[in-house]
């Protein structure tokens, strides 16, 4: 697949995007396509970037540390999100090659990238991963646990709380795909409701892949992540 036909994919998704803003009476400009470029090579990536990408997210910390030189040479580098479970032993690299780490799900964790961002004198934006569909085979702090686990990390110095993200849930019954959104927009609103310090800014949910975005968009999505429907499925 050349760069125009990516750029026609990427095309093809907003016009999804804006349709779904549209039946849900959202404003468009508050909804973010990323881009999920596991298991893509630079050259795709860099493809993807001169159609029009403008956030990229991650999975492994060894493809942001593979393909963050590339993006950092350009002119208008892309912002790149780590969207994939992190490690403790890979806070530094992440650290160095992403603009935000969305799958913090423990105290713990928070803490070490905390202390990190401490030890080099600067902040990082991150955002608190949530299990809302409770399935066992996925990363994230329970629905229960979210809210106070968020006004934790929200008062730690050097991260700034942008928001939570979510996987959906993994079947074709709709009605529970999007209740595990909704599950994460009234996270996100008792937290904003409890005025704890630093939870202002605790606005995004990054929520919504190809096959159920317009269910995400209903329930609040901000973030929109997207491979299949761009890049084709994976091998
Ligand atoms: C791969 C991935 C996506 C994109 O999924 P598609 O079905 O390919 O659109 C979104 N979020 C996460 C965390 C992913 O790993």
């Amino acid at each position: 697949m050349g760069p125009s036909e990516i750029g026609d994919r990427i095309a093809a998704v907003r016009e999804r995007i804006d349709a779904a803003c549209a039946a849900a009476g959202r404003d468009p400009r508050e909804v973010r396509l990323l881009l999920a470029t596991k298991t893509l090579d630079a050259d795709r990536v860099l493809d993807a970037v001169r159609a029009g990408a403008d956030l990229l997210g991650e999975n492994r910390v060894q493809e942001l540390v593979a393909k963050g030189p590339a993006l950092a040479e350009l002119e208008h580098r892309p912002e790149v999100h780590l969207i994939g479970h992190l490690q403790s032993n890979k806070v530094n690299a992440a650290l160095r090659w992403a603009d935000c780490l969305e799958s913090v799900d423990s105290l713990d964790l928070a803490e070490r990238i905390a202390a990190r961002c401490a030890a080099a004198d600067r902040t990082l934006d991150v955002m608190l991963q949530v299990n809302t569909s409770g399935e066992p085979s996925k990363f994230g702090a329970s629905p229960e646990d979210a809210p106070e686990l968020a006004v934790q990390v929200a008062a730690l110095p050097g991260l700034r709380l942008r928001g939570f993200m979510t996987i959906g849930a993994n079947t074709p019954d709709e009605r529970l795909v999007r209740a595990s959104y909704a599950r994460l927009r009234e996270i996100r609103d008792a937290v904003l409701a409890s005025g704890a310090p630093g939870t202002d800014t605790a606005r995004e949910l990054s929520m919504g892949m190809s096959r159920d975005l317009e269910q995400a968009i209903a329930e609040g999505a901000t973030i929109v992540r997207v491979g299949t429907a761009v890049f084709g499925s994976r091998q």
